[in-house]
Formats: C-alpha cells, structure tokens, sequence
C-alpha cells in the first residue's frame, strides 16, 4: 500500500468507519482502495441482434467527475442501465470499486450500495414543499434503522439544511415543490439523490432545457459535489461540458472512440467525423 492509498481509505468520506483497519473491508462495502469507483470492462449489450454497447471498457477515479458525450444512438443510456442493474450485459465485468460486482446484483441493491441516478425528467412530489421532499428522500432510505436514528436524531435537519443550501433552495424551502422552475426541479432531484447519501452519482442530461445562468448553477453545483462523490454526466451541452472541465470520453456506436480533456477530443479527427458525418 503506498502513502495515496492510506490517505484514501483514512478519509472519513471515502470509508464507512474501517480507517484503522485499512484495506479490510466488510461485504458489501465499497472499496476504493484502488482509488478506482467504477471499473467496466469489454460490456456488451445486444438488443435483438443489434449492439447498444460493443465491449465498452471504462475506469472512473473516485471523486472524479467526467462527462460521457456522444452522438445519439451512442450508447449513453444503456451504459447507465448496465451501470445501475436495468440492464444485464451479455458479455463483460462492471464493478463498482473493488469488490461489487454490478453485474450480480439488483436495481434496489446497487441503489442501496450508493449509486444514485438522475433521469431526464424529474420525479419530485409536486404537492411537498421542499423541504418535505428533502425530508422524504431520507425517509425512503432502505437502511431502516439508521433511517429512524437519523430522524431522531437533530442531525437530520442539520443534513436537510446543509442539502438546501448545497442545491440553493434554501430560500424556497417551504414552498411547494410544484412552484419551481425546471431547473429548480432538477437540483431539487439532485439533493434528493444526496440525501441518499450516493458514492456514485449518474447524471443523463442534467441541464436539458435549463436556461444558460441554470445551466452555469448547475455546473457550480457539480464541481462542488465532485470529490465528495464521483459523477458521471452525459451531456450534449458542449459549453456545460467545458465549464465541468475534467476528463471527457466519446462514446460511438457502444464504444469508447476517445477519451481526455475537451479540448483533445474535439480536435480528434474521428470524432469531428463522427459528429459532422450524421
Ligand atoms: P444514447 O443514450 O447514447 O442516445 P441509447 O443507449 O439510448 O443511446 O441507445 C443505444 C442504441 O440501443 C440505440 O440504437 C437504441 O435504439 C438501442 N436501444 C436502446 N435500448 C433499447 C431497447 N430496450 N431495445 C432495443 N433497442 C434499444
Ligand atoms: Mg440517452
């Protein structure tokens, strides 16, 4: 183990309480150890023939944020689904840190493990204000006991509060969650994932249909949240993508065509030909 691995599994935030025992972890435990959240390697999904993913292989850091671009039909989506149990590849590993294996376990284990998942269209409860809503993501927590710990205890407000003003909703707590605007939903959703307390935090399209201060907010929120948690975005938003700045990977026909900074990859011939070619 070298000085960066004990630093690692040290840090309260990247361990459940197995600091002093370093690399022993209990089953079921996300192990990151390796510094390495997400590890897919040579997926494969075929629908009646046809291959959404083509041995698809992909390394995400802990606390890394990267973004997932690509064209339509690339294979995004189904990524997400391999990713998150919706979808059983036909060939290939997926394993979330070190030890879990996705590919053997259900949507509500993997959800349960800390995988959270944001979908296009917001599933807020619109008649809630949002503090209720905040108060109900934790309530809808599977950990039963820790659930009722945590209501009991004081904390829970500290951490529904802490949550407000993280996705900036701290001014319209009481109001109803029906009332806000678009982007207001969506960070509304993203702070209820967080009060799932996710490692990995899956995004598809976040700011589609966000106006451009929403969709800077957005980025600022993001890049306060990587670190703490890893996060994987797919976004067509090219000026969002850059705002993010780190590591982007293209995806084409269910494959991994290039992978770096933006600014590489829009310059990789195959991908202006795959972009410019539709
Ligand atoms: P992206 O999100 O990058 O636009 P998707 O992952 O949604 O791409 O889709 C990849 C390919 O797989 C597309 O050609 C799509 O039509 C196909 N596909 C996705 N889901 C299914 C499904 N359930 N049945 C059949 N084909 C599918
Ligand atoms: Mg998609």
């Amino acid at each position: 183990m070298n000085s960066g691995d004990l630093l690692l599994t040290d840090n309260p935030d990247w361990d459940s309480g197995t600091a002093e025992l370093g690399h022993m972890f209990k089953p079921g435990e996300l192990d990151l150890s390796h510094k390495v959240v997400l590890y897919l390697d040579e997926i494969t999904v075929s629908f009646d023939g046809f291959r959404a993913l083509n041995k698809l292989s992909l390394t995400i850091d802990a606390g890394e944020l990267r973004c997932i671009i690509g064209p339509n039909g690339a294979g995004k989506t189904t990524m997400m689904d391999v990713i998150t149990g919706k979808t059983r590849p036909d060939e290939g590993k997926a394993f979330f840190g070190q030890t879990l294996d996705l590919t053997r376990l259900s949507e509500p284990e993997i959800a349960h493990l800390g995988i959270g998942r944001k979908f296009q269209k917001p599933t807020i409860f619109e008649n809630h204000t949002v503090f209720e809503n905040l108060e109900l993501a934790m309530k809808t927590d599977k950990r039963v006991w820790r659930s009722l710990l945590a209501l009991l205890d004081s904390a829970a407000g500290d951490r529904i509060a802490e949550t407000l003003q993280t996705i900036r909703l701290t001014a319209h707590a009481d109001r109803l969650a029906g009332l806000l605007s678009h982007g207001q939903k969506q960070w509304l959703e993203i702070g209820m994932l967080l009060m799932q307390e996710p490692r990995l935090l899956l995004l598809d399209e976040p700011v589609a249909g966000m106006t451009d201060e929403e969709t800077e907010r957005t980025g600022e929120l993001f890049l306060t949240l990587a670190g703490k948690h890893s996060l994987v975005v797919v976004e067509h938003d090219m000026a969002f993508v850059k705002q993010l700045g780190g590591k982007v990977t293209v995806l084409h026909e269910g494959s991994v065509l290039a992978e770096g900074a933006l600014e590489d990859v829009q310059a990789d011939a195959r991908v202006i030909e795959v972009y410019l070619g539709r």
